[in-house]
């Protein structure tokens, strides 16, 4: 099966009253656990690079590996999305080499670090889908800021400012056209998201619904929705790891989301953690080792198992083979005959 277009998989996703975890890659490893966790599950899959992942692969690298994922589980749907596209040109890249989905992040200026106007986000965005559907590809935006390293703020500001707006929200989707949008309610990227476990006053899923409302047939996404679980860093830190204390976006909070409209929800520190505590783990049993491959296959495991139990949390398994993935032509040509897929 060949890689095919996010909208539709999101599409099936709203249908089902399902979610899909977007999970990062930089390397073999990393896109095999997620392949296994799909085929396992019978999940479809959203593999997503960033723009670090894709210089560390020099980009080749990456393709021809998700090509092989392609080849070697053909009945799983599977997109290739390009995750914080920081410019039109970036996007542009990753739709020449071949991504089926970007994420063209206006929120921020070029520079992933300065918060952008509103205007500027618009266009960027909007030239992103008019580039992007000609060819049948997704587009996903953002709007409003999330912490992390999407802080451009600086310490002192409220963060709760910078959630996303309803009303601008309306607007935004309403302008650009996009398939997919990504809202800021409080959470933040990385490990260190909350230092107790979130209340409503630090992660607001309020909005969500209130944005779900007035918006009720576009995807939202939820960015930083790793769970930072006690397991995986009380292993990181029996093994030698010195990670403090820390909380992440709790699973029935996501649930609660995917109640009201998420479709696609973004792990990816879970999953790093996973590989380097089993990694610390035998580093520290067997210390005479040498061998890559004695600490690559438990890591690409332990990763398998944090995605495959994603998968079934939040709803996508077993959907594997519940539709006829549509070509990337055929989506082009829905776009342009009602600009929907669905
Ligand atoms: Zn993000």
């Amino acid at each position: 099966m060949p890689l095919v277009s996010m909208r539709q998989l999101l599409d099936e996703a709203a249908k089902g009253g399902y979610g899909v975890g977007a999970f990062n890659v930089n390397n073999m490893e990393q896109i095999q656990a997620i392949m296994e966790a799909a085929r396992e599950t019978k999940s479809p899959a959203i593999v997503q690079a960033s723009r670090g992942a894709r210089s560390y692969t020099n980009d080749r690298f990456l393709y021809h590996l998700m090509l092989a994922a392609a080849e070697l589980y053909p009945e799983i749907p599977m997109v290739l999305h390009q995750d914080h596209g920081n410019s039109p040109a970036t996007c542009k890249s990753a739709i020449e080499m071949g991504f089926t989905s970007v994420m063209m992040d206006g929120s921020l200026m070029a520079d992933g670090k300065t918060p952008s106007t509103f205007e500027y986000n618009v266009q960027a965005t909007r030239e992103v889908v008019e580039m992007a559907h000609e060819k049948g590809i997704t587009v996903e935006g953002e709007l409003g800021t999330l912490g992390g390293i999407e802080d451009g703020h600086g310490a002192g500001v409220d963060p709760l400012s910078h959630l996303t707006d309803p009303d601008q929200a309306v607007e935004f989707v309403g302008r650009t056209g996009i398939d997919a949008l990504a809202v800021a309610i409080g959470t933040s990227h990385g490990a260190y998201k909350f230092s107790k476990k979130p209340t409503g006053q630090t992660l607001v899923m309020e909005r969500i619904i209130e944005i779900h409302k007035k918006l009720p047939h576009t995807h939202l996404v939820m960015h930083g929705s790793s769970s930072v679980p006690q397991e995986l860093q009380d292993i990181i830190n029996k093994y030698g790891g010195k990670m403090r204390q820390t909380y992440g976006v709790p699973i029935e909070e996501i649930q609660l989301g995917i109640r009201n409209g998420v479709r696609k929800i973004n792990v990816d520190t879970d999953n790093r953690m996973a590989m380097t505590g089993a990694i610390r783990k035998v580093f520290f049993e067997k210390p005479e080792a040498f061998d890559p491959r004695d600490y690559m296959k438990p890591a690409r495991e332990a990763m398998k198992e944090v995605v495959k139990a994603r998968m079934i949390a939040f709803g996508q398994a077993g959907h594997a083979g519940d539709y006829t993935p549509l070509s990337l032509e055929e989506v082009a040509r829905r776009y342009k005959a009602g600009g929907a897929a669905r």
